[in-house]
């Protein structure tokens, strides 16, 4: 029946997209060609899981555990035929995104996580770092470093970005806007002449140190630093920048997280994203917007692999008794199935709202239209320093504006927040469960599965900690404390009260 309802030439990997995803086969029958497209994009992780990632997974996650410098970059050199890292760069760049730009990378990292948790961090921690210059819509860039990261993933050349906020002495402090009213930050960038000049640390970022740029949000003035945060698009290779040290991590090891050192690293005034001071905004809030969603997916992707192979465990016959013929486990699989259930509708439905924001200006005529314009104008001195002036920033924010409300964003924050600690906690609870009822088995499903259980604890750690997303929750949609106010010319910086 539920062929006959998709029709024959859907592909079984669409159509078990189709029935993981109810919210998708609804779409299916309003736009055929946007939900070809996401199952397009997890055929595509589904064949490079099999390909690359299922034979390498173990072995590298076990090298890193002897070797924490190790990085492998086969593995993402791979992912280039498939165009990972221009899921989130804008087609009329060269990239691949367009009014799904949330869902399929949600969709993505979903399906790649599945597999292993560290390499699909690989690839979202990148999209990550994409992700503040879409969100301050910095244009200029798009036509640079955007373009260049898709033209060199066509020749199969990987350039990784990064996203940096934490830094050694804040790290929740820096996500919410009034922890960092208060937050004891480190890293400062002081105006010179034509720019800034940074000094301090940031700590465990991901990509950190294979990135070419990086996206980085510092304060103008430590004292202030909510109303002063800025963000910053940094080139490693700056003079002063450096990348001192990786983390030994227990999970997601294939991805690194690094120390990166600031020693008075000069930034010109052209590579400020956004307005001077509205980095909480366009470089935290709108960022995690689009990002804590992808999160949960991380997380249900994770809890995914794991759920496979203890299934898989569970139906294997020893001495003629399998597992799966106990009721206790029958009752845990129930279990496991309704949590994933519950998360992947959490996150599609973050994805599907976010991109009826994001994606509706990512693929609105008005935005496409500026593509007509010949890249050698668009690239053209004139062009790069009339969209880096404020008055080139007031048009693209009052366009943005235009199009998404304080209130959409805010309610796509609310729905990220949720996606992403409620998914991240039943992935803790799926594998942990997993990995106590298969016991001290010594089969190759169990080393997965406890791979599964070290990958899923991070989950509950990055994008903001699950207790900073409860409350984010709390702030945005219960309480209504919290509004997330694009940034607009003349609109006075964002403040908060502090006790
Ligand atoms: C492997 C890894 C990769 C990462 N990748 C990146 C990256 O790519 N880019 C990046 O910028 N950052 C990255 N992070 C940083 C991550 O986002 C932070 O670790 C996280 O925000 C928590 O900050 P913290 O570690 O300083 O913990 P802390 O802020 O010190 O928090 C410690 C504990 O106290 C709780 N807590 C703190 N303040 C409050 C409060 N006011 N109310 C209630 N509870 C509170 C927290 O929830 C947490 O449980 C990464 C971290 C790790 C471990």
């Amino acid at each position: 029946m539920f062929d006959d309802m998709l029709g024959t030439a859907m592909s079984e990997r669409g159509k078990q997209l189709l029935k993981d995803f109810p919210a998708l086969q609804v779409l299916h029958k309003h736009d055929r060609k946007g939900v070809n497209g996401m199952i397009k994009v997890a055929e595509d992780c589904e064949e490079y899981n099999r390909r690359y990632a299922e034979p390498m997974a173990l072995e590298i996650d076990e090298r890193i555990g002897r070797d924490h410098d190790y990085f492998n970059w086969d593995i993402v050199k791979a992912g280039c035929q498939y165009r990972f890292l221009s899921l989130a760069i804008p087609e009329g760049v060269g990239g691949i995104a367009g009014k799904y730009i949330v869902t399929n990378m949600a969709l993505a990292v979903h399906e790649l996580c599945s597999t292993c948790g560290g390499i699909g961090l690989i690839f979202g921690a990148h999209t990550l770092g994409v992700s503040p210059l879409i969100t301050a819509g910095a244009m200029a860039h798009w036509d640079t470093v955007l373009h260049e990261i898709a033209e060199e993933e066509k020749k199969g050349n990987p350039v990784l970005m990064a996203y940096a906020i934490t830094e050694p002495s804040a790290g929740t402090d820096v996500e919410d806007p009034e922890f960092l009213a208060k937050g004891k930050i480190g890293m400062e960038a002081r105006r010179t002449k034509g720019g800034y000049v940074i000094n301090g640390r940031k700590c465990f970022i991901s990509n950190g140190r294979e990135a070419k740029y990086l996206t980085l949000t510092a304060a103008l003035d430590r004292n202030r630093p909510l109303e002063t945060w800025t963000t910053f698009l940094i080139e490693n290779g700056m003079p002063g920048y450096s990348t001192p040290r990786v983390e030994r991590k227990m999970g997601q090891r294939a991805s690194h997280a690094t120390e990166l050192l600031f020693e008075d690293v000069f930034v010109p005034d052209s590579h400020v994203l956004g307005y001077p001071g509205d980095g909480m905004v366009n470089g935290i809030l709108m960022v995690m917007g689009a990002s804590r969603g992808p999160v949960g997916a991380i997380a249900t992707g994770i809890a995914t692999g794991a759920y496979n192979h203890f299934m898989a465990w569970a139906k294997t016959r020893r001495n003629g008794h399998a597992p799966i013929d106990e009721e206790r486990i029958r009752m845990a699989a129930a279990d496991m199935h309704a949590m994933l259930c519950a998360n992947r509708n959490l996150f599609i439905n973050h994805a599907l709202v976010a991109d009826a924001s994001f994606g509706k200006v990512l693929a609105h005529p008005l935005v496409n239209s500026t593509y007509l314009t010949p890249r050698a104008i668009r690239t053209s001195k004139p062009m790069y320093k009339l969209l880096n002036s404020m008055a080139g920033k007031a048009f693209i924010n009052t366009l943005l504006g235009l199009f998404i409300s304080d209130e959409e964003i805010t309610h796509i924050l609310a729905l990220a927040s949720m996606a992403k600690f409620h998914c991240a906690d039943n992935a803790m609870k799926i594998t942990s469960k997993a990995l106590e009822l298969m016991g001290a088995d010594d089969s190759e499903d169990r080393r997965w599965v406890e791979k599964c259980f070290r990958d899923a604890k991070l989950c509950q750690i990055y994008e903001g900690t699950n207790q900073l997303n409860r409350l984010c929750l709390y702030d945005t949609e219960i309480s209504k404390e919290l509004t997330v106010e694009i940034p607009r010319p003349f609109r006075a910086p964002l403040k908060v009260e502090v006790n």
